[in-house]
């Protein structure tokens, strides 16, 4: 049997560690007599995976002790119920963070670019507003995706130094690939983006001491191609022929080589609520 010498990053673990520093600070600040921090979250239609993201949403807003504010449209709501909505949750004092949970229903009027720039920025808890993406790019204060951030989470605590190093990131979505290389830039990375059009994906992320690949092609990273000692985040979430959910790096493999490595299902997953739950609470307590 071969063994692995890469350190495992338990984001399970990691995200309830955070979780609870949430729970003491927000303690801390109720009994201070602040206002209750409070997520909005909207779900419209009934696709089942978008549900459970949900109710695990507003369950570890309970376990922290953030008030949830929930909303269900029907599909067939439209477009200008929902802007309705989310001008409603603009406007409810309570409310410091709002969620809504994409994708929206296929086959309506809907729009999510529209819905998205409709939410408050400073209540913006999944970082996606223009303007809080603009911010990003800029480095300044502003909700960050919760993914990326998770991410970075997740860098930190391998305790490794980043200033200098290549970091090499596979996907150039806006919610992961492209907020992950600009959080990768204010750590003084050398960054790349690669996506689909790469002319050699192996070349580049064989010259990578951080990899993180948000692609969602199931083991497309293969564990040869692995810098010995690098820092590997999965942030893929796949099933395989098997039916077993892997993410976007060959893990067992990439465990051979790599100095740290995040796991699917346990890694980049448990981090992204987690960091949602932080969003919100910066967005209440923006001096705390
Ligand atoms: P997306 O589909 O929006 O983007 C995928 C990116 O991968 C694109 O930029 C594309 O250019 C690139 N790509 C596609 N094929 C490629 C190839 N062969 N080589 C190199 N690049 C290629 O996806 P996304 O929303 O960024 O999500 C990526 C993965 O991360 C999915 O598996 C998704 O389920 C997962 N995800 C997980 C979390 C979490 O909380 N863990 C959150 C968001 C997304």
């Amino acid at each position: 049997m071969q063994s692995s010498s890469a350190q495992i990053l338990d984001g399970k673990a990691l995200a309830a560690r955070v979780r609870q520093e949430l729970r003491d600070q927000i303690d801390a600040g109720l009994a201070a007599g602040r206002a209750r921090p409070g997520l909005a979250t909207v779900i419209v239609g009934e696709d089942p995976a978008s549900q459970v993201y949900v109710r695990n949403k507003r369950r570890a807003c309970e376990e922290v002790g953030m008030a949830n504010f929930h909303t269900e449209l029907p599909a067939e709501a439209g477009q200008a119920a929902l802007l309705d909505e989310v001008a409603r949750l603009n406007a409810d004092g309570a409310v410091h963070g709002i969620l809504v949970q994409l994708p929206l229903p296929r086959g309506f009027d809907y729009d999510e670019n529209a819905v998205l720039e409709a939410i408050d920025p400073a209540k913006d808890a999944d970082g996606f507003h223009p303007l809080n993406q603009g911010a990003l790019m800029q480095a300044r204060r502003a909700p960050v995706p919760c993914t990326p951030k998770g991410c970075m989470r997740l860098l930190a605590e391998t305790g490794v130094e980043t200033s200098g190093k290549k970091a090499v990131v596979v996907g150039r979505s806006n919610i992961v690939g492209k907020p992950v290389a600009l959080l990768l830039l204010q750590q003084n990375c050398t960054v790349t983006i690669c996506h689909s059009r790469t002319a050699d994906l192996e070349a580049e992320v064989r010259a990578a001491d951080i990899v993180v690949a948000a692609v969602g092609v199931a083991e497309l990273v293969r564990g040869s191609w692995i810098k010995p000692g690098a820092v590997v985040l999965d942030v893929g979430i796949n099933r395989n022929e098997a039916g077993k959910l892997v993410g976007d790096v060959e893990f067992a493999a990439a465990a051979e080589r790599a100095g740290w490595i995040t796991p699917v299902p346990g890694g980049v997953g448990p981090m992204t609520i987690a960091m949602l739950l932080a969003n919100t609470l910066e967005a209440a307590w923006p001096d705390a």
